[in-house]
């Protein structure tokens, strides 16, 4: 591990921030471990046109659902939706199984309240690993950062989504598994079986949806362009907007975080704003919200 200052490892190293394998961390850690071993599973099961078709639109739904629905619906209020809109735009990010709504958002408005700051607690100025994924195995991830939620606390079904988060990622891996089975049965020359299935869309999928978010708090703090004088490392980086539907614009969105669109050029790609876009011509969404005219020019 790699501390660019001497006050930053003192942080990490603090008595709170040493790993106590507690159930409750168990709980939270040992699923991640799990799934990225999973990925092996591939070589077992094999592929077929079928699974690598609904493992993209299983990534893409989870990818949408936290940097769309986690992100820029729920963290920052960038656009307005209905409650079922809410409701079914943050089961999509449930099921990218990244814990809970009310966690996920608590920690990321943490995250820009003190941004490479010493209390930041993911921060690359901690090593990049740690602040790709190494802060996720902290005891001090585990807590949810209730003062910080409030406003999406008044939501039962948005707090029932947050402690039950499991079972939805555990329900669709069974649909899976069933749904690959009748394919199975349905059309026994694709190679299709249900266990195929389950760890291309389940496993899989997630992992990949993993790395291609958490690079935005690694990569998007360390490599990258920078147009705007803000405190923190934040910077665009084309590739992990690519990756992440948009979200990899991160310099304009530490900039201008209130912002439904990230990417602030004609050139800089950002997905996500265009299916908000669509979803507004369509009214399942509205009022996005955009920077000053001024920051474009
Ligand atoms: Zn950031
Ligand atoms: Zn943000």
């Amino acid at each position: 591990m790699v501390y660019d200052t001497p006050e930053m490892a003192t942080i990490v190293r603090a008595p709170e921030h040493v790993a106590r394998f507690s159930p409750r961390h168990l709980a939270f850690v040992v699923p991640l471990v799990l799934l990225h071993a999973g990925c092996g599973l591939v070589f077992v099961v094999g592929y077929s046109t079928f699974a690598t078709t609904v493992f993209l639109l299983t990534g893409a739904v989870q990818l949408f659902g936290i940097t769309a629905g986690y992100h820029r619906l729920l963290a920052h209020r960038s656009f307005e939706t209905s409650r079922p809109g809410q409701f079914v735009i943050t089961l999509f990010g449930t099921l990218a199984g990244q814990n809970g709504p009310l966690w996920w958002v608590g920690h990321h408005r943490y995250h820009h309240k003190y941004s490479d700051g010493d209390a930041d607690v993911h921060s690359p100025r901690l090593g990049l690993f740690w602040s790709h994924m190494g802060w996720l195995f902290s005891p001090r991830s585990i807590p949810a950062r209730k003062g910080l939620v409030a406003d999406l606390e008044q939501f039962p079904e948005l707090r029932l989504l947050d402690r039950y988060g499991y079972v939805v990622s555990v329900g669709y891996a069974l649909a899976m598994y069933g749904l690959g089975e009748a394919w199975r049965v349905l059309h026994p020359g694709t190679a299709t079986s249900g266990a195929q299935l389950v760890v291309w869309t389940s496993v899989l999928s997630t992992v990949c949806v993993y790395h291609c978010v958490w690079s935005a708090n690694s990569f998007c703090h360390r490599f990258g362009t920078r147009r705007f004088a803000t405190r923190d490392d934040s910077r665009n980086n084309f590739v992990v907007s690519l990756l992440t539907f948009g979200d990899g614009w991160h310099h304009n969105h530490h900039y201008y975080p209130a912002s439904a669109r990230h990417g602030f050029r004609w050139w800089e790609i950002d997905v996500n704003y265009a299916i908000l876009k669509v979803l507004a011509w369509v009214g399942i969404v509205w009022d996005l919200k955009l920077p000053p005219p001024a920051i474009h020019r």
